[in-house]
């Protein structure tokens, strides 16, 4: 998804990062006449927590009365119930649970139930044992109630992000991948931003949005603002295959706790099964590892809830590293100096919930603010809609046949597990994914049972054509990750004669 490059591009805003936040926020800013650009230093999208998450479009009873999060979570929630609409992504209305065993647990709930009233999240109901085991017959006997919440919903986090930054570029904002921001670069007296800097080069803009996830103190620190700090937390998880998707048919989280919303056991937007997350606070910043240790809590955490999940039906295990914020709540702030650097930080869970809100505040923000810097104008042009990539697996007989007669391409699976054609890759690569990681996000091959050990060839070929490079040029997320070392039946000869 590469932008158009110019060598000190000059633009309006720039965006750095584009995790949900970025994605929603250049999409925001793409309804006006402005020139944006989001700065990426991964090579796929999604990359950060926005890749690795529970995909939960939260009702928003979890937080204070009063909080940014309780303010924009059941705002984004509402909005999400449109967008999905509008941008074409997956999202499921399955509702939510919060289990409660016993007294204690169950005050807890009605705690919750009253935060979720006063933040103007819908759907809530608090429902006996009982009535919780007649809808989800799967769950454990010694639950004792559950607050269910009906505006609970479940994405698909890969598509919905690329569903925003694909809108964004339609209208004319220009994403830069593979760009770190190493600097921002200021006026002589410092009172200004003026741009960044990067390992591509300076870009320039009055306005810096800093929406850079677990590394938005890094960032924040280049301003002068050293106010908050950000503590990576990691979380694992489990997906388990589809045969078991079905052992839920909602979300559900375990009662809350000082650590968080504790495991959850979720039926998938792709009817997957994916139980987690765990909760450890890690000085490295990019550490996704999974662990033994953290693997069995994720499993025993879910039990608690699910008692028959099978271990041997999980097809893989991932982990997503939180931006916990030292001082708790979102951190979003424009800067009186120096002007023009906005602050998009420690958004945590509910934050993939509240982007799309966060998106608007933010762009009122920058008009409160910023208004002489940067003119808003509303664009005539302006295309609120766009179509995903057509998913061949949910397709009915006819429309795959329409599409195959019209291209063979669409004819050809690539990906058994995930009945994913070759077109469907062909147009991944079209819209800008340039490595294997990068069309996986887009239309799946690699999600299924054999997770990318029969279709991974057939990509590699695929995208070595369309991109016309060798083969051996082609990565599975950037940098030096090269998928093949050398042509087979070809000697690996030393570098120099022995
Ligand atoms: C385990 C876990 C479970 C969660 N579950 C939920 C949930 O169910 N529901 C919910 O609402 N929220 C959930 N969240 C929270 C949600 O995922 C995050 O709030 C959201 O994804 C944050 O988005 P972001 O864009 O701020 O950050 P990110 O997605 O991390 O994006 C930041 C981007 O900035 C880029 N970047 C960093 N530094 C630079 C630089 N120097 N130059 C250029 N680019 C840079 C990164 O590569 C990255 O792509 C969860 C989070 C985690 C980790």
């Amino acid at each position: 998804m590469q932008g158009r490059v110019k060598e000190n591009g000059s633009f309006d805003v720039i965006v750095i990062g584009c995790g949900i936040v970025g994605a929603t926020i250049a999409r925001e800013l793409s309804r006006y006449t402005l020139k944006a650009a989001v700065l990426e230093k991964a090579s796929d999208i999604p990359f950060g927590a926005s890749r690795a998450n529970s995909s939960m479009i939260h009702g928003g009873f979890d937080d204070s009365p009063g909080s940014a999060k309780a303010k924009f979570c059941p705002k984004g929630n509402r909005m999400y119930h449109a967008l999905h609409e509008e941008l074409d992504f997956k999202l499921r209305k399955f509702g939510s649970y919060v289990c409660a065993k016993g007294e204690s647990e169950e005050r807890h709930l009605k705690k919750l139930y009253e935060q979720g009233k006063a933040n103007g999240a819908v759907g809530m109901e608090i429902v006996s044992g009982q009535k919780l085991r007649e809808k989800e017959p799967n769950t454990a006997p010694d639950i004792t109630a559950a607050l269910w919440c009906e505006s609970g919903a479940i994405v698909n986090n890969f598509e919905a992000t690329l569903a925003f930054i694909d809108n964004a570029r339609q209208n004319g904002v220009s994403l830069y991948m593979e760009t770190a921001v190493d600097g921002l670069l200021f006026d002589e007296s410092r009172s200004s931003v003026r741009g960044v800097s990067t390992d591509r080069g300076n870009f320039y803009a009055p306005v810096i949005i800093n929406a850079s996830g677990v590394y938005a103190d890094v960032i924040s620190r280049m301003a002068g603002d050293d106010s908050f700090i950000i503590h990576p937390t990691r979380g694992e998880y489990f997906i388990f295959d589809r045969a078991v998707g079905g052992l839920v048919t909602s979300f559900l989280f375990s009662c809350p706790s000082k650590l968080g919303k504790g495991i959850t056991v979720a039926h998938t937007a792709d009817d997957n099964l994916l139980i987690g997350p765990t909760s450890v606070q890690q000085t490295d910043r990019d550490n996704r590892d999974t662990t033994s240790e953290g693997l069995d809590d994720t499993l025993d955490g879910a039990r608690r809830l699910v008692p028959g999940i099978p271990r041997n039906m999980a097809i893989t295990t991932f982990s997503g590293v939180r931006a916990n914020i030292n001082t708790g709540d979102f951190y979003i702030k424009a800067l009186d100096r120096p002007r023009g650097f906005i602050n998009v930080a420690g958004i945590k869970s509910p934050g993939f919930t509240s982007a799309p809100a966060i998106a608007q505040h933010v762009t009122e923000l920058i008009m409160e603010n910023l208004g002489d810097v940067v003119k808003f104008e509303k664009d005539p042009t302006f295309v609120p809609e766009r179509k995903h990539i057509p998913r061949f697996v949910d397709l009915g007989m006819e429309e795959r046949q329409r599409l195959a007669s019209s291209d063979p391409k669409w004819g050809q699976i690539v990906c058994r597990c995930e009945s994913v054609t070759e077109a469907q890759v062909v147009e991944a690569i079209r819209r800008g994914a340039r490595t294997v990681a990068a069309v996986k996000l887009w239309v799946r091959p690699g999600t299924g049972r054999c997770q990318g050990g029969f279709c991974s060839p057939r990509v590699v070929e695929i995208l070595s054509r369309e991109l016309g490079v060798s083969p051996l040029e082609i990565t599975r997320h950037g940098g030096k990750s090269h998928m093949l070392i050398s042509r087979t039946k070809e000697p690996l000869l030393p570098e120099k004669p022995l």
